[in-house]
């Protein structure tokens, strides 16, 4: 066996991505271990946005909006790319259980919570000025409404883009690579054995420490690797549920925050890559989570609650274009219904070598990391003191560290990342819509894609008429964003999964070629991704079938 690692993380979704950029950039030995893809759980199942949560100011819990507008400021900064102002509007009716007033006293905490850095602070629109502003709100009862500003993400991308430094940095980021078991010796952790998902091979990799960063998957984790104790789950895990439509069902400048009249809660109509979302439910799940998808009931209260805000939009089930279910990976707790479970996050240090993380957002992914790798370091230094001997931890500059896409920027702001794409429309000989995608997606690092786009013309075309999606971009997942088959490529890397009018599959065989050139696949490993593919779409649609 070769040198150990310091900390083996078992899980890449954004906590693990998160805490092995942070732990590499300290100057450790790390491998980052992947069942699936990179950030194929619930880091690319969220509402995609990086934001304080209003609902969490109502709930009272003003430590995690504080923490979650800091950590929102900072991810416009090292991710301009990724993470975008995106202005929200949250209409008021007559009988509102929040008027008009108490909501803008709301928001000023809101915005001072920000420290009044935020992307705009927030205004108040009275009577018809809010119908104006968006016209197919219902105009019924209208008081008015609140315009304010979070941020917008690609949570896929931002999960990867952690994994690509955290590579820079010398960490060993595996996917499709399972944790199937961790060996101990005098009650510490010796090593960790892992199974490659597609050869079946495995292995045993030694490591000092293990950080378990699961997500939903936590008390699965706990159980497989003997690390259960008290009989009672860390996780009370909720579904939350989205679906995607053309855009044409609802044209809107802005994000509209919705109260579901159905029970409620707030939910979210999100315009989100040229397509329109609607999101969330939030409902208790006790299945696995390798099994979550939206059923009936889920996109039905979607529509009915949309359909009372936006009377002409005429939401309904054959309207949805593709839909997303993930889990919530919340703290049990009890809690009177699910929406009222805690986002915090805990960190659990054993004896061992062993820590847990659970909970937590999207948005204060890095905060929790770098909790999670001091913790690891403290563990380390106390049972090992001569392990960083010849090593002293230095700082990982995780708030000002621009990612990978972000390197090169004159600027970390949104307005650095428009002349670039500008730029880059006039150095490549690109269409503005496919430079803005580009340079919103990959940043500078849109410059590699040209070159290849330069180099063979023909990845020049786009993918599908009505979408700003290249062809150079499904080959530039597998040579450089480390996606090794059909869906990686087709659900996370360029996502026709969620936002095609076909949902990738018109463009599935050709995507499955140039993937098979570049991977060196049989044609019978090709039709065996073509399949699994397939069934990732029969997934999203499952809504359909009868109960
Ligand atoms: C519907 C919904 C909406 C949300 N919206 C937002 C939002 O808008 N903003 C926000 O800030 N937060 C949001 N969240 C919360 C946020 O998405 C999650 O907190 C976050 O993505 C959790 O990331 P994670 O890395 O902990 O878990 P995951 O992303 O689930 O990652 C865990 C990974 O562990 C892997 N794994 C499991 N077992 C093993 C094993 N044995 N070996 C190797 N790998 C393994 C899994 O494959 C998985 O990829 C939302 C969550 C949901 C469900």
């Amino acid at each position: 066996m070769n040198e150990p690692y310091d900390i083996a993380i078992v899980g890449g979704g954004i906590t693990g991505a998160g805490i092995a950029r942070d732990a590499a950039l300290r100057g450790l030995r790390v491998a980052l271990f992947e069942k699936s893809d990179f950030g194929a759980g619930t880091s690319s199942k969220s509402s995609k946005l990086i934001h304080g949560g209003l609902r969490y100011l109502e709930q009272g819990e003003i430590g995690l909006v504080f923490e979650s507008v800091s950590e929102r400021r900072v991810q416009c900064q090292v991710a301009p790319h990724l993470v975008r102002p995106l202005a929200f509007l949250m209409p008021i009716y007559e009988g509102d259980r929040v008027g008009l007033e108490l909501m803008n006293i709301g928001l000023w905490i809101y915005d001072t919570l920000a420290l009044f850095r935020t992307p705009g602070l927030h205004k108040t629109h009275r009577g018809g000025k809010a119908h104006e502003l968006e016209p197919e709100l219902k105009r019924d009862g209208l008081r008015g409404a609140i315009e304010y500003y979070d941020c917008t993400t690609d949570d896929a991308r931002l999960v990867l883009e952690n994994v690509l430094d955290a590579r820079a940095c010398g960490a060993d980021c595996r996917s499709h690579t399972e944790v199937i078991g961790v060996e101990r010796k005098r009650g510490r952790v010796a090593s960790v054995r892992i199974r490659d998902c597609d050869s079946g091979r495995e292995a045993e990799v030694a490591a000092h420490s293990l950080v378990v960063a699961a997500g939903p998957w936590t008390d699965q984790v706990a159980e497989r690797l003997g690390l259960a104790t008290s009989g009672r789950p860390i996780l009370r895990p909720t579904k939350g549920v989205h679906a995607v439509f053309g855009a044409e069902v609802l044209p809107l400048e802005r994000a509209i925050t919705v109260i579901s009249p159905i029970d409620g809660r707030v939910m979210f109509a999100i315009p989100w890559r040229d397509r329109l979302v609607l999101g969330t439910t939030d409902t208790d799940f006790d299945g696995s989570p390798d099994e979550v998808w939206a059923d009936a009931d889920d996109v039905a209260y979607l529509c009915e609650s949309a359909n009372r805000e936006f009377p002409r939009a005429g939401f309904s089930p054959d309207k949805v274009l593709s839909t997303w279910a993930g889990l919530r990976p919340l703290i049990h707790e009890e809690a009177e219904t699910a929406s009222d479970v805690s986002r915090e996050h805990q960190i659990y240090v054993r004896d061992d070598g062993v820590l847990l993380i659970a909970g937590g957002k999207l948005t204060t992914y890095r905060l929790m990391a770098k909790q999670a790798v001091k913790a690891a370091i403290r563990w380390l230094k106390d049972n090992d003191s001569d392990l960083f001997e010849d090593r002293a931890p230095v700082r990982p500059h995780t708030r000002t560290r621009p990612l990978p896409g972000a390197v090169g920027l004159d600027e970390p702001s949104a307005a650095a990342v428009r002349r670039f794409a500008a730029q880059l429309a006039g150095e490549c000989g690109l269409e503005a819509a496919c430079a803005d995608h580009l340079a919103d997606v990959y940043g500078t690092r849109s410059r590699e894609l040209c070159r290849m786009m330069q180099a063979n013309p023909d990845l020049a075309e786009r993918m599908q008429p009505d979408l700003p999606y290249l062809w150079a971009e499904v080959a530039f997942a597998v040579e450089r964003d480390l996606a090794r088959n059909v869906d990686d490529v087709l659900s996370r890397r360029v996502p026709l999964l969620l936002v095609g009018r076909d949902q990738g599959l018109d463009v599935a065989e050709q995507t499955a070629a140039l993937v098979q050139a570049r991977v060196g696949w049989t044609n019978e490993q090709r039709d065996r991704e073509l399949a699994r593919y397939r069934q990732t779409v029969a997934d999203t649609r499952r809504f359909r079938m009868k109960p």
